[in-house]
């Protein structure tokens, strides 16, 4: 079974993050691997390492597949050294600005050339949480989608994979064949921290050009939709505070209902 999971490298939450001539700037802040990416990994490698125990070379890998700058490599980095076999990164300047179709467009190439049998994601990034690009993905391949799982079960041998999605409307339960993508929920698992020596591990460096994709279906150039303008959010107000003579609670009632919250 080869497993592929799309990992993303984001701005550290804590970065103060601004936009530049209409795109988040990337280069002058930390970045992290996307948090929802790290259960994807983790996810995986529960369902792998049990099947390939005892065997002399894993049967089943996992390849991480990312779309970003050079420095994505430093995330990728750290879901080898989690467990993952080896990765792709496709990097280009064109790429620059790409929106959500664009980066489906990108992965998809690189999904179909590898014949995998599963596609894991994150349920969103923590940049610009549009949690679209796996649905995007299942359209782009033909495969069957199974998102915001919050458990998965896998059957390598009949191909089949079962997941309990969690809804506000409760738990619904679901299936589908191989080939399929899936989106793993924020705490479906604990991720296990780095561990592994992860240097020799092979991370291949494509362009646009090794995946038969031009400049104009990409980027800012290939998007379609634009960011016009982008202000700062306001600094946070002080909010109020509400010293207890006795009536503290009063007072509590009183801010929450002109406030509508009660
Ligand atoms: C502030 C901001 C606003 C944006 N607004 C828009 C917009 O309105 N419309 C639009 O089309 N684009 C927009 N984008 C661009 C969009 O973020 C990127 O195209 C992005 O790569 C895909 O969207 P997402 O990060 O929201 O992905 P989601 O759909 O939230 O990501 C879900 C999962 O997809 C996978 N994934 C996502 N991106 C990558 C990647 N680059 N490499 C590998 N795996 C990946 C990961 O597994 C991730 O967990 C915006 C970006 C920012 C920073």
């Amino acid at each position: 079974m080869k497993i592929a999971i799309c990992v993303k490298q984001v701005p550290d939450s804590w970065a103060e993050k601004k936009m530049v001539n209409g795109l988040l700037d990337r280069e002058s802040v930390d970045a992290v691997l996307n948090d929802l990416d790290e259960y994807a990994i983790e996810e995986a490698l529960r369902i792998v390492e049990p099947l390939n125990e005892g065997k002399e070379s894993p049967e089943h890998t996992i390849t991480l597949i990312s779309m970003g700058p050079d420095r994505a490599s430093e995330a990728i980095r750290k879901g080898l050294s989690m467990g993952a076999d080896d990765a792709v990164l496709v990097t280009d300047a064109a790429l620059s600005g790409s929106d959500a179709i664009a980066t489906s467009k990108v992965l998809s190439e690189v999904i179909k050339s590898g014949g995998f049998d599963l596609v894991f994601c994150g349920t969103e990034s923590t940049d610009a949480r549009m949690s679209v690009v796996p649905a995007m993905l299942a359209e782009r391949l033909g495969w069957a989608q199974l998102t915001f799982a919050g458990s998965v079960k896998v059957d390598a041998a009949a191909k089949k994979v079962e997941i309990a999605r969690m809804t506000e409307s409760g738990v619904e339960n679901m299936s589908a064949s191989f080939p399929c993508v899936i989106s793993v929920i924020e705490k479906i698992n604990e991720p296990r921290y780095p561990s592994m020596a992860a240097k020799k591990k092979t991370i291949e460096s494509k362009s646009l050009a090794d995946i038969s994709l031009t400049a104009n279906e990409v980027g800012s150039t290939g998007a379609w939709t634009v960011v016009e303008d982008a202000q700062a959010r306001p600094p946070r107000d002080k909010g109020v505070k509400i010293e207890d003579s006795g009536d503290a609670g009063t007072k509590l009632a009183d801010y929450l209902a002109e406030k509508r919250l009660v």
